[in-house]
């Protein structure tokens, strides 16, 4: 195969074997959303870079390098998403949706980051994400929770824990940040060089380090809890009543910050042990200023994005269930005659009974190839038709698994095929 016909690193096909764990996941996210009163809203893959600088943080590892940033023809600089929340905020406030109103959304599609490719981690992945717009209270907080634990049930994920955190206001994170800077600069010699870079832009970043060789000194950092505000504080100890209520397990883990600047107030994650090192599988948080600070009307703010690979993987490793699509019936037809007949017979018995799933051979070769196929298939019946069978206005309808082959008229075929598939 010559060298340019290979996909871009980091960029994955999901190929017809795998596709139904895809299919799973999001049937039962969409299912899921809409029992919650979650609507779809779908945004452009492409926005102006500047968006996501304003939105994500300019001290972001996603801003600052992982961005898939180009020019287009008139000079402006544009980025394919590498979140949604930022895409979804601007769609809220340039189709005025947020004045007076409330909304609880939801959408699902590739997202785009240049990291560096490992399992569980690609340049361009998929996301489920949710937001809920207008409400200010710790119950949405709560309810978003507690719609993913759903969705984890349903899908039969277990293996993951809910891991909690209160960022405070952007005020009392302001002071945090000062108390934090001291720490950290009087360790300078301490730290790797990203987080010697962070340092002066953002020290909070520092807490978010996946170096190992920095846990010891991040460990020892002053509490984030101990700066929080009195407000945040009640939001939290409310929400961890909200889930305790609802039998949500959880751990308060007070260096969680988040990769993006715009959270406040709640965030939260949830990990796995068992997908390695990328171990976060859906991650959120309030983010109560963005709206504003995008130039929409003030509006309180929370969401989250699951991770789809990583939910899939999870799904495998855990044997979750996941339908694979099989035909019902598959048609098997040898002839020219017996071809065109039974591509006729087909399409009628689709619409005598829309439910039922036919495949056709098409290939024209010889019964026993076409049976072989047949077999394969997974489908529960053949109909077979080879040209005396035209003549006579009859198919034989053989079941795959065991039991007897049968004439049976073309026009009773749709009645008893449907008897024999929802029998
Ligand atoms: P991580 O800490 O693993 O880098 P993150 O904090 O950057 O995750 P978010 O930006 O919050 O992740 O995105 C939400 C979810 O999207 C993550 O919890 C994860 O499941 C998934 N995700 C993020 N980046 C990638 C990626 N490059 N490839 C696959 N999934 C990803
Ligand atoms: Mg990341």
């Amino acid at each position: 195969m010559s060298e340019n016909i290979e996909p871009l690193r980091g960029m994955n096909d999901v190929l017809p074997a795998e596709a139904h764990w895809w299919n799973r996941l999001e049937s039962v996210a969409r299912e899921v959303f809409s029992t919650y009163g979650y609507r779809e809203i779908r945004v452009p893959l492409l926005e102006r870079t500047q968006l996501f600088k304003r939105a994500i943080g300019e001290h972001t590892d996603i801003v600052e390098k992982e961005m898939f940033s180009f020019e287009d023809r008139d000079g402006q600089s544009l980025s394919l998403r590498p979140e949604a929340t930022a895409s979804i905020v601007r769609a809220a406030i340039s189709n005025g949706l947020l004045h007076n109103q409330k909304h609880r959304l939801f959408t699902i599609g590739p997202m785009f980051r240049g990291e560096r490719p490992q399992k569980g981690r690609y340049r361009q992945f998929y996301q489920i994400d949710a937001e809920a717009f207008g409400y200010a209270g710790p119950e949405v907080d709560a309810e978003l929770i507690l719609l993913t634990a759903r969705m984890w049930r349903l899908l039969g994920i277990s293996r993951v824990h809910l891991e909690i955190n209160s960022l405070g206001t952007a005020e009392a994170r302001a002071r945090y940040r000062e108390v934090l800077r001291e720490y950290f600069q009087a360790r300078f010699d301490q730290l790797d060089a990203d987080s010697q870079r962070r340092l002066q832009g953002n020290p909070l970043r520092i807490l978010d380090s996946k170096n190992a060789d920095m846990a010891a000194l991040i460990a020892g950092a002053p509490s984030l809890a101990d700066h929080l505000d009195e407000e945040s504080r009640i939001h939290f100890e409310r929400l961890k009543s909200l889930l305790d209520a609802a039998d949500v397990p959880y751990t308060v883990n007070p260096r969680l910050v988040r990769g993006l600047d715009y959270y406040s107030r709640t965030v939260f994650e949830w990990v796995t042990d068992a997908l390695g090192s990328q171990n976060a599988v859906c991650s959120g948080g309030r983010y109560d200023g963005l709206v504003t600070q995008l130039g929409g009307e003030a509006t309180p703010a929370i969401g989250w994005a699951m991770g789809m690979e990583r939910a899939v993987l999870l799904m495998q490793e855990l044997g979750c269930e996941a339908p694979v699509e099989t035909p019902d019936v598959y048609f098997v037809m040898a002839g020219d005659q017996a071809l065109a007949r039974g591509l006729q017979l087909a399409e009628q018995v689709r619409s005598a009974v829309p439910n039922l799933k036919i495949e056709t051979d098409l290939s024209g070769g010889s019964f026993k190839a076409q049976f072989k196929r047949a077999d394969k298939s997974g489908a529960q019946l053949a109909v077979v038709l080879g040209d005396d069978e035209v003549v006579r206005g009859e198919a034989s309808v053989k079941p795959l698994r065991g039991g007897e082959q049968k004439a049976v008229s073309f026009d009773a075929l749709a009645a008893h095929l449907e008897a024999l598939i929802q029998g």
